[in-house]
């Protein structure tokens, strides 16, 4: 079993914390400034429904001041997993970057675009490179580093005339793309620029070179 959902209760409960928190991504505040800065369209924080945690859900108050990032299914919201929105080294700082809740497992992110009808997928490494595929019109899912595939997510890949993975320009990128090419045949690695991912390539050269670097 890979994944097993949660409750009805619970799956109303995320999806209407993450409508509130999308209503508080407001224009200057941390969150927004954040997506701002890795030139995502609101459009795009529409569709990922992105927000920002300004008066935190019960239950959510360590996560106060974050980014919202909802894992969204064909029921629902399924999980939110959180991310600070400084404008710094959160390392270095003592803190992690991102945050999820106890119990919250490895899962796919955008496994809705496992739904389109395409013959070609990417896989990126970490939430906003996804949303930066995305906004660049190719067909993409996420996965939150080499740690958290889960090798049964290798049978979503089967399917498809080819899965590009979007390796960031680091060892931790190569080695995701490794462990993803060892277990699918259909599987291609574009990797980018010493230490560069998907998101910094496009800020620097935009859509049209990241398609055309994915090859798509
Ligand atoms: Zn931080």
């Amino acid at each position: 079993m890979i994944f097993s959902p949660p409750s009805k209760q619970r799956i109303d409960f995320l999806g209407q914390a993450a409508n509130a928190y999308q209503q508080q991504l407001t224009a200057g505040t941390p969150a927004a400034e954040l997506l701002k800065r890795r030139g995502l369209s609101q459009d795009s924080a529409q569709y990922f429904r992105l927000g920002y945690v300004a008066d935190p859900a019960s239950g959510h108050e360590r996560y106060r001041g974050m980014l919202a990032i909802p894992y969204v299914n064909m029921q629902g919201v399924v999980a939110i997993r959180f991310r600070c929105t400084g404008d710094h080294d959160c390392k270095a700082l003592g803190h992690s970057k991102y945050m999820r809740e106890p119990g919250d497992e490895a899962k796919i992110y955008n496994i809705l675009a496992l739904t389109l009808n395409v013959s070609r997928i990417a896989v990126a490494e970490g939430e906003p490179d996804t949303w930066t595929g995305w906004q660049c019109e190719i067909p993409t899912i996420g996965v939150a580093g080499v740690q958290n595939w889960n090798r049964l997510f290798n049978r979503h890949l089967r399917g498809y005339k080819e899965v590009v993975i979007l390796a960031d320009g680091d060892d931790a990128g190569m080695q995701l793309a490794d462990t993803i090419v060892k277990a699918n045949k259909n599987a291609t690695v574009r990797q980018m620029p010493s230490r560069s991912d998907t998101n910094a390539f496009y800020c620097e050269h935009g859509a049209e070179a990241l398609r055309e670097k994915a090859g798509f």
